[in-house]
């Protein structure tokens, strides 16, 4: 059985470090297609992109996106844009059709209540149609700055197998505490590169872990030996 709560916050900042270290060698999907897909990176496409990521791989979503901001890239411009233009640009990421119809709704509500502006903080954020709790810390750390980490499926897997949560409800309130705010930005890139590229959900590459021997000195049983 697992036991939650394994890590104190100076492990966990240990293993992040050394994670930060490594993770630019390993060009996960979510570094790679960051890089490789140029568009303008506002509050505003920062939220879409967010919430075209859902349930959809980082190429697939990296490519709707640029393809629907090369027709809109504000708040202004979409609102003119008809939903079957924008079906047409974001397919086949998952839930095109309903995403379509939240990036009309958010971008006028964006316009009329905000003056155009994304806003910044939880609440409103979370306010806006189809934007649950990981889209609005990912706008929160990757466009405001803010000390937040998005927990998507590869980081709630992980904080299951080192037994820090059991699910990703307690993993996004367990990783407030355990990492300090001036590590908290970029840590969901670091957690998500290494769960594509290292600790994958099949065969996870433990014989090329960096962190398998720190994680074993904590009392974390991973590696060949358990099961994922
Ligand atoms: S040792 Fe293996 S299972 Fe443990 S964190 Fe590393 S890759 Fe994942």
């Amino acid at each position: 059985m697992l036991l939650y709560n394994i890590m104190r916050q100076d492990e966990f900042v240990e293993i992040l470090e050394i994670l930060e270290k490594e993770y630019p060698k390993w060009q996960a999907p979510a570094a790679r297609f960051a890089k490789e897909y140029k568009y303008p990176r506002t509050s505003y496409t920062i939220l879409i992109s967010a919430l075209l990521s859902s349930r959809t791989k980082d190429e697939i979503t990296y490519a709707a996106a640029h393809r629907l901001f090369e027709i809109a890239s504000t708040p202004q411009e979409m609102v003119n844009v008809s939903h079957e233009t924008i079906q047409k640009a974001i397919y086949p990421v998952g839930f095109y059709k309903q995403k379509a119809d939240y990036i009309l709704k958010l971008s006028k509500i964006v316009l009329q209540k905000y003056d155009g502006k994304v806003p910044d903080n939880l609440q409103e954020l979370m306010r806006l149609p189809g934007v649950g709790i990981k889209v609005a810390k990912i706008v929160l750390e990757k466009a405001f700055g803010k000390p937040c980490i998005a927990v998507d499926a590869h980081i709630a897997r992980l904080c299951k197998l080192w037994g820090i949560a059991k699910d990703a409800k307690e993993c996004d309130k367990k990783l407030q505490e355990l990492v300090p705010d001036e590590k908290k930005i970029g840590c969901n890139q670091i957690l998500v590169s290494f769960g594509q590229a290292i600790c994958r959900v099949k065969k996870p590459l433990c014989h090329i872990c960096p962190i398998k021997e720190k994680l074993q000195s904590f009392g974390v049983e991973c590696g060949s030996s358990k099961k994922i």
